[in-house]
């Protein structure tokens, strides 16, 4: 069987860090990623929410797909391509980004500008702050509040485009279009934008979700990170 094999990056294929640039991949497990995206039977995405040229340089695998800015842009058979709605946004999310840059003066606040979304980390914050710093963003951002989204995830807000598009949607997307349709779709992720994807693939996929909750949407549960590369072992041996 063809297996379309979807890997979320962050807190799936290398654990949470403190900082976001240090998530970076151990050579055995790089190779065995490789391996993958070798294996004639294996079709491999990764699939994150950080910017596309970001993730594609910290996993540095060539020749699989890429999917970044929850879904936003995709990067597949050499293609790059943009949500319209993420185009049109540009310009407003410059100016958020000033804006929160601005108001929002927390020691140890990560605002990480993804080009096509903004990524507000509060991993670092003191616990005492982190009640303030949630109502400050949401009132600096009330005058946007329709022209943009914010979704949220570990310790993380997430500015994106107002259209209706998500990792799931993006999912779909792929299958449709890289006509995928004969492959049997196994999707690996840990945090809430992945329940989008499980949610696209309910009934016509395998969802995994690392760690636990995620209730009735996945199919199966790996504790961590350690365990899905023991998992996607597996499929390379069999
Ligand atoms: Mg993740």
């Amino acid at each position: 069987m063809k297996l379309f094999l979807m890997l979320d990056y962050d807190g799936t294929l290398t654990p949470i860090v403190e900082n976001p640039q240090r998530a970076v991949l151990s050579a055995p497990r790089k190779k065995l990623l490789k391996r993958l995206a070798r294996h004639p039977e294996i079709k491999l995405a990764i699939i994150s929410g950080r910017k596309l040229s970001v993730v594609k340089r910290l996993a540095g695998i060539r020749n699989i797909i890429y999917v970044g800015n929850h879904g936003f842009e995709i990067l597949a058979s050499g293609k790059h391509w943009v949500h319209p709605a993420a185009k049109k946004t540009l310009p407003l999310l410059k100016k958020i980004k000033a804006e929160l840059k601005n108001k929002l003066h927390y020691r140890g606040l990560l605002i990480e500008d993804k080009g096509l979304t903004l990524s507000v980390h509060y991993r670092s914050l003191a616990m005492s702050a982190i009640h303030a710093f949630k109502r400050d963003f949401k009132l600096a951002l009330k005058p946007w509040r329709r022209a943009i989204k914010i979704t949220t995830g570990k310790k993380i807000f997430d500015v994106r485009p107002p259209a209706d598009w998500d990792k799931g949607k993006a999912v779909r997307w792929l299958i449709k279009n890289l006509k995928l349709q004969k492959y049997a779709p196994v999707y690996i992720g840990d945090d809430k934008t992945d329940e989008d994807a499980f949610r696209a693939l309910k009934g016509v996929g395998f969802s995994i979700k690392v760690g636990f909750g995620g209730g009735s949407l996945v199919d199966g549960h790996l504790a961590n990170v350690a365990a899905v590369y023991r998992f996607l072992l597996c499929l390379v041996d069999k």
